[in-house]
């Protein structure tokens, strides 16, 4: 995991994303805040910490004190959304709100203005490698639309099956912030597929 934190932050990474999941909220574990914490000398990239488990505010706080930059958490996992985006804010860092790839938007809207970011599951969550759901590109446009108009600062976020192929897609539809996981780290050069991807994203906007 260090090595791939150093490749990323390398490459010129924006953030380095991490995918946290406890085998309950999805059928999946990976890890939880001593990881974040061992790594978070290795670099001054931001830390986007994506919660992909039940009962997040129980977390939050260790994950802040880990050195999480901004800290997501899903809308289905959260019966007080408001609440949870309130605890993350008052530890330090900015909140995001992810959403699986049912949720509607509009599911989000009663909070946007106390984010940074809107996070779109692009795939069902819970394991990497996965392709790019298709009609999830006009939600990524209505999540664009709706942040827009309640917060500018609010960015639109997309996790699952991005690529040089479907970068481009969402990027023309409003998403700002590309998670790329299999992509970047299954292929020979981590700098340079960094740089495809930004081409690609950044090329479909001029
Ligand atoms: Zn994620």
């Amino acid at each position: 995991m260090g090595e791939a934190v150093e490749a990323a932050a390398a490459a010129g990474a924006d953030y380095i994303h991490f995918d946290v999941m406890d085998g309950k909220f999805v059928p999946n574990m990976t890890f939880g805040p001593p990881l974040v914490r061992d790594v978070r000398p290795l670099t001054s990239v931001p830390f986007d910490v994506h919660l992909m488990v039940e009962r997040p505010w129980e977390l939050v706080e260790a994950f802040a004190e880990a050195g999480a930059d901004n800290l997501t958490v899903h809308v289905e996992g959260c019966p007080d959304l408001q609440r949870v985006v309130q605890q993350i804010r008052n530890l330090g860092p900015t909140a995001g709100v992810s959403l699986n790839p049912h949720t509607p938007v509009e599911s989000v809207r009663h909070v946007l203005g106390e984010l940074r970011l809107v996070l779109l599951m692009t795939v069902s969550p819970g394991f990497g490698g996965q392709t790019y759901i298709d009609a999830m590109t006009p939600k990524i446009a209505r999540a664009a639309e709706l942040a827009a108009s309640e917060n500018p600062e609010c960015l639109i976020e997309v996790d699952g099956g991005i690529d040089v192929r479907t970068a481009p897609t969402v990027a023309r539809a409003g998403a700002r912030i590309l998670v790329a996981g299999s992509a970047l780290f299954n292929t020979r050069s981590v700098a340079a597929t960094l740089q495809e991807l930004r081409e690609a994203a950044e090329g479909a906007l001029r």
